[in-house]
């Protein structure tokens, strides 16, 4: 008995052994034989000739949500709006996409809704305030030479900016567009707004002149143009005192003013920046295709068109700051028919390449009220922008006047009461002014 099944057994070895030898020498046809006799793992038998990928659609988690990403960028989306005061575009935006809705969304739709309820009609002042390019390197600009006194007065520098715009968000500030103030119909009579904001938020519009980086400036501490950087971002172009070539995100206002926003979306109402003047007798944004001819100066005008196109994209308006920026315009000596070419002039040139604006800052802040203001008027100049600290304006049936006040040297150093209402600037001025 116990012979005999030693010997079972060891026929029983010699047969596995003998289908093992020729499932190896031909594996295809033996397959059978081999799942039949041995015990082969699940996952074999339950995908034989699967591929990953066919695992992964044979297996779909049961609770996985197609529109998940959708709408999680719509959240993402949504809540900038809600932090940028666009209750009615957030419901707006809920309502036509009811395929989206959930728990979330329509939390959201209540916080618009709560915020809406809240808002109250604004009648305070309208602030405006200005700023020249940014000093990046203080050594080079307050270097005793010709133009020193220049940028003593007239610039910041980019300390001083960054000191500035927490110090206004934190006082209640808010990035204001001319497009919620005032609007033209078409035949130019203009309908004045009613404003609606949180409680104790005050609207704010900032504007940068000479956006041109002149040739004047080049070697002392200023960036040398904007760009637009790989990323598709806003940038300048800035050369280091050692002669190094940089792109930098903080090397003027715009793109400063750009990233804060990013980070406080609700220093913006609806998206608004600011304001980004330019003459046009060196061109335009740091590029002087008038000095060019040909395919130079074929693609410099089209970089200038990219870099108006992406301000707008960003939420910025562009202005005429005239073409010329003469002394005239400040002596005052400037004729009506000068001020009609010089319009026209920055029409033809800067204006075919940023698109049509309203928007006119005028050279020196000069005032005029006579033929010469119906010049820009009659050209489509419809918001004209002088300067005065006190920021009072005049809503004209066919114009609105709205004075600016200037953050600079003056300001910042010599008259620093005229800044109260807007910061402290003990706080603000750069160690690095002589
Ligand atoms: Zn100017």
């Amino acid at each position: 008995m116990k012979k005999q099944a030693i010997l079972f057994f060891i026929c029983v070895v010699c047969f596995v052994a003998i289908i093992f030898l020729v499932s190896q020498d031909d594996p295809a046809p033996t397959g059978d034989i081999v799942s039949n006799t041995a015990t082969p793992t699940p996952e074999a038998t339950a995908t034989p000739t699967g591929s990953p990928t066919n695992i992964a659609t044979a297996t779909p988690t049961p609770d996985a949500d197609p529109l998940k990403a959708e709408r999680d960028a719509m959240l993402t989306k949504l809540n900038k709006m809600l932090a940028q005061y666009m209750y009615d575009e957030v419901l707006a935006e809920i309502d036509a996409n009811p395929q989206l809705a959930n728990d979330e969304t329509a939390t959201l739709a209540q916080q618009a809704t709560d915020l809406k309820s809240k808002l109250v009609k604004y009648d305070g002042k309208l602030y405006h305030i200005f700023f020249h390019s940014l000093i990046v390197y203080p050594e080079l600009a307050f270097d005793h030479d010709g133009d020193h006194a220049t940028y003593y007065d007239y610039m910041v520098t980019v300390e001083e900016f960054n000191r500035i715009l927490p110090l206004l968000y934190e006082g209640g500030f808010v990035l204001f567009d001319y497009d919620y103030i005032v609007s033209f119909d078409e035949n130019g009579k203009a309908t004045y707004l009613d404003i609606y904001l949180p409680e104790g938020k005050k609207p704010l519009i900032v504007s940068f002149d000479d956006t041109n980086y002149y040739e004047y400036m080049k070697g002392d501490g200023f960036a040398e143009c904007l760009a637009i950087n790989e990323k598709g971002d806003l940038v300048n172009k800035l050369v280091t005192p050692e002669g190094n070539v940089e792109y930098s995100y903080e090397a003027d206002g715009m793109p400063i003013l750009n990233t804060f926003v990013d980070q406080h979306p609700d220093f913006s109402y609806k998206g608004a920046k600011g304001i980004v003047a330019l003459t046009g007798y060196e061109g335009a944004f740091g590029y002087d295709y008038t000095e060019m001819s040909g395919a130079e100066k074929e693609a410099a005008i089209a970089e200038c068109k990219r870099i108006a196109d992406k301000f707008k994209e960003d939420g910025w308006k562009l202005a005429c700051h005239s073409y010329s920026h003469r002394v005239a315009f400040t002596t005052e000596t400037i004729t009506t028919q000068q001020v009609i070419d010089d319009t026209n002039q920055w029409l033809n040139e800067v204006g075919a390449i940023i698109g049509d604006t309203n928007l006119y800052i005028t050279p020196f802040g000069c005032y005029f009220t006579d033929a010469r203001r119906q010049a820009w008027v009659d050209r489509g100049f419809k918001i004209i922008m002088p300067v005065y600290y006190i920021q009072d304006y005049y809503s004209g049936s066919e114009f609105m006047i709205h004075n600016r006040c200037n953050i600079d040297g003056i300001t910042l150093v010599k008259h620093p009461e005229r800044l109260a209402e807007f910061f402290d600037a003990s706080l603000v001025v750069d160690e690095k002014r002589p």
